[in-house]
């Protein structure tokens, strides 16, 4: 993947070649500028290839073929339910402004949406679910056929001012590369114990299952500029990682490890006493606290042969029969064997998935306040069809979606709120977007959508530079 090469001078320099760099990188070649890509990793891909992989874009051709009524109205007014009066309302506007045409840009290089479906914190199936190993391959290929350089198994380390406003990027190889604008796109923190202690210490308790490489190095970078930082309160895990060899717990998640969410298909979920605690239609991320705070942190998804029907293998996340043949979901004929082959009590459990089932039929709210599959769409189904599935599940961390200011073209703000000239942000290193919450297909999106503003904004800021020096 590597290529030779001696340049010590681009015009733009991206850190981390994630979907957020790749847009960037690609964005800055397409506007004219000489682009190096620099990646920590053996090769491209960071968290982006480990995620379940919906984007959540509204009003698509593709949402109007399935007969879903959405717009980008739709989608700013639930975003902004969904930040719950936080977060920055221009990030959130560019977003909403800059998303279809990104559904574009994407289809146009050669990435395939495979389907739209509901997922967390909407309120209408917006999910456009893609294979993010074949897309990042797609956008690395694209990247690469456009003279775009990559570097990869190679760290930016530290970024330090160079002459005329430009920038030193110091490489972990040794190398220096002079660069008119850099876009830092290298994900979130989540591998950095240090970062956690100080920023989410509940999070200490989750298992990361992040990128291997986001320990943070763009955030550090940025606070040593003087970045400001922003939604650092808000940092949640995500619930849905399974438990293979329940009830040992994980304490990492290996690559290809996808979350799922038998939840949004009708599965209840249960703790190790086997009586619910949490109303399922809510976003996972909120769900994630609620687990965190259940005897020993871990939960069950449990479900009949009717959800297990509803398995698709994209995205990966409805996979439930992929993963029953993985030996991640228990089988049994009966919710009293069930119970048993995951350690629940059975009267217990029998009982909760009764009352659950009377509930369901009878269309009222229950205790918890499940009126719906997800996001107020879907009717609850009764659990009665046999086989019974039960997902040992505990919290993981995928992201931190909070970080480094920035304002509506991707520029850095600094802790005063002036830009830091010449350094853009992209992705999850960016805070400030998503708020107290996240809408499922957010985390793609935004690495896609920011990301293309970042790699632009980062050309244009090296022109402005080249006139200032003229004059
Ligand atoms: C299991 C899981 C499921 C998810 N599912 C979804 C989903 O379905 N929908 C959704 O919207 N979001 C999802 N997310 C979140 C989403 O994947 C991320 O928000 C998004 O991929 C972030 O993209 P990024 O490019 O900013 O970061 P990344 O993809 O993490 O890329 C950052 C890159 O920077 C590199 N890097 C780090 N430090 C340096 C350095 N010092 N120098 C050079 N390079 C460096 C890393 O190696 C990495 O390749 C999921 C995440 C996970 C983990």
């Amino acid at each position: 993947m590597d290529i030779e090469h001696k340049n010590t001078a681009a015009d733009v320099v991206v850190m981390g070649a994630g979907l957020a760099g790749l847009a960037a990188g690609l964005s800055a070649l397409e506007n004219g500028a000489g682009v190096m890509l620099i990646e920590k990793g053996r090769k491209p891909g960071g968290s982006t290839v480990r995620a379940a992989g919906t984007f959540a874009f509204a009003g698509t051709d593709m949402q109007r073929a399935a007969g879903i009524e959405d717009t980008p109205a739709l989608l700013a007014d639930e975003l902004e339910v969904v930040a719950a009066g936080a977060g920055d309302p221009a990030l959130r506007a560019r977003y909403v402004s800059d998303q279809l045409d990104t559904y574009h840009w994407l289809l146009e290089r050669g990435v395939v949406l495979e389907r739209v479906q509901l997922s967390g914190g909407q309120a209408v199936p917006r999910a456009h679910a893609v294979a993010t190993d074949r897309m990042i391959e797609t956008l690395t290929r694209c990247f690469l056929s456009r003279g775009g350089l990559l570097s990869t198994a190679t760290a930016v380390e530290r970024l330090q001012p160079a002459r005329d406003g430009a920038w030193n990027a110091i490489l972990s190889d040794g190398r220096f590369i002079v660069a008119k604008g850099v876009v830092i796109a290298s994900g979130g923190f989540s591998r950095s114990p240090t970062l956690l202690r100080t920023f989410a210490p509940k999070l200490l308790a989750a298992v990361p299952i992040s990128g291997l490489e986001n320990t943070g190095d763009g955030l550090r970078i940025g606070m040593s500029l003087g970045a400001g930082l922003a939604d650092m309160a808000w940092i949640k895990g995500t619930f849905g990682l399974p438990v293979p060899d329940y009830p040992a717990l994980p304490d990492d998640s290996p690559e290809g490890m996808a979350l799922l969410l038998a939840i949004y298909r009708g599965a209840i979920v249960v703790n190790r006493e086997g009586r619910r605690f949490t109303d399922e239609s809510a976003s996972y991320k909120r769900i994630s606290e609620a687990c965190l705070a259940q005897p020993g942190a871990v939960a069950f998804q449990i479900f009949d042969d009717t959800v297990m029907g509803t398995s698709v293998p994209v995205p990966v996340n409805n996979d439930f029969r992929g993963a029953l043949q993985r030996g991640l979901v228990r089988r049994a004929d009966t919710v009293e064997e069930l119970a048993r082959s995951v350690g629940l009590t059975e009267t217990a459990l029998k009982e909760t998935i009764n009352t659950y089932n009377a509930m369901a039929g009878s269309g009222e709210e229950d205790a918890f306040g499940r009126l719906s599959l997800g996001g107020g769409v879907g009717r609850l189904i009764p659990l009665e069809r046999p086989p019974f599935y039960a997902i040992p599940t505990a919290v993981g961390v995928t992201g931190t979606f909070c970080g480094l200011t920035v304002d509506s073209s991707m520029q850095v703000l600094d802790v005063f709120g002036s830009p830091i000239k010449g350094i853009f942000a992209a992705g999850e290193v960016v805070g400030g977007f998503h708020g107290e919450n996240y809408m499922s297909g957010t985390g793609l999106g935004k690495a896609a959508i920011f990301g293309r503003v970042a790699g632009h904004e980062a050309v244009l800021a090296g022109k402005r530079l080249e006139a200032e020096a003229i004059e």
